[in-house]
């Protein structure tokens, strides 16, 4: 877990959560917790109007994810198949990558990791034999992913840097913790990051009100070191599976001076079957967007199967069949 316990912190415990939504049912909370863990910062829970709200639905437990549907598939996108060492993951000869941590600021109830079990972070001696493969494994691009790669401190976080910065070309980040935890980009991070460029930072943004000014200022912050930012959303059902919604995360995402890149179909993990749309629907929806969106504005719509071989635009996927081409 991030480490911070909510009392007078960031993170809104569960007896303050029940308070201010007295809607939701303890036991819920509590058998949702056990299969998946429910944290919120407050940052998050200030932009929440109600429980109806598509940031309450992505963030606080629901009944529907302690259900088994047909469509559920273990590790749906196939990381496990890929796993030369613990905590690396390696799907592309040109990029590889390490997960941090299982920690996150906030558990999105859609995670498509969220049936990942084991420690919350690797071992020191993990952390070393991973770091020792990404150095050999004559990759050009590190990916930090995780859960969150912002969840573990900044002195491991740049230690790690430092321990690779000679032997890839450039780091990306995967994070959401500027749009779940926006104090999360102090100065200090910022200074650290800039100091060991060339470092790409792709946060995860699904609704435009996400986008509060205290979340704007923290990619102002990024932005203003040099480093660029990327989206990748994903397509949900009940948060934003209508253009109007979509046409306004993209405009807010430029505005933010975060390009949106990836728009991801939902991975069927199991508990999150009440977030998933069909494929048809995704394409209409995307192809409608590409009216309303300039070029820049438009994200490639993606799925990452489960059979390991890594994402491939949803277009191309339906066209064979459901099936990826061969590398
Ligand atoms: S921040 Fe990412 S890894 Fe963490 S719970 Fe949300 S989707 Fe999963």
């Amino acid at each position: 877990m991030y480490h911070d316990n909510g009392r007078g912190g960031r993170i809104m415990g569960r007896v303050e959560a029940l308070l201010r939504f007295p809607e939701l049912s303890e036991e819920l909370w509590r058998k949702a917790d056990a299969s998946f863990p429910v944290r919120i910062t407050r940052s998050w829970a200030e932009r929440i109007q109600d429980l109806a709200d598509p940031l309450a639905r992505q963030a606080l437990p629901d009944a529907a994810e302690l259900v088994a549907d047909d469509q559920d598939i273990v590790d749906p996108v196939g990381d496990r198949l890929r796993r030369p060492v613990p905590w690396v993951v390696r799907k592309h000869p040109d990029r590889v990558l390490l997960l941090m941590t299982r920690r996150c600021h906030l558990y999105c109830r859609y995670c498509f990791r969220r049936d990942d079990e084991g420690p919350e972070d690797p071992s020191p001696e993990e952390l070393a034999r991973a770091l020792d493969y990404v150095r050999v494994s004559g990759a050009r691009e590190l990916i930090l992913s995780g859960g969150d790669p912002l969840a573990v401190s900044d002195a491991r976080l740049f230690s790690v840097l430092d321990a690779v910065r000679a032997s890839v070309g450039h780091v990306r980040i995967h994070t959401r913790a500027p749009i779940t935890a926006p104090f999360r980009v102090s100065a200090e991070l910022v200074e650290g990051l800039r100091q060991r460029g060339p470092i790409w930072m792709l946060v995860h943004c699904n609704h435009p009100d996400e986008l509060t000014a205290e979340v704007r200022a923290a990619l102002a912050r990024l932005s203003d070191a040099g480093i660029p930012l990327l989206c990748q959303s994903v397509l949900l059902a009940g948060v934003n599976d209508d253009l109007e919604t979509l046409v306004r995360l993209s405009e807010a995402l430029l505005s933010a001076r975060v390009y949106p890149y990836y728009l991801h179909h939902p991975d069927p993990v199991p508990g999150n079957a009440a977030f998933r749309l069909s494929m048809e629907r995704g394409l209409e929806l995307h192809r409608a967007l590409g009216r309303r969106v300039s070029g820049i504005g438009l994200p490639r719509y993606m799925v990452d199967p489960p059979d390991g071989l890594g994402k491939i635009e949803v277009a191309e996927w339906v066209r064979a069949g459901g099936r990826s081409p061969v590398e």
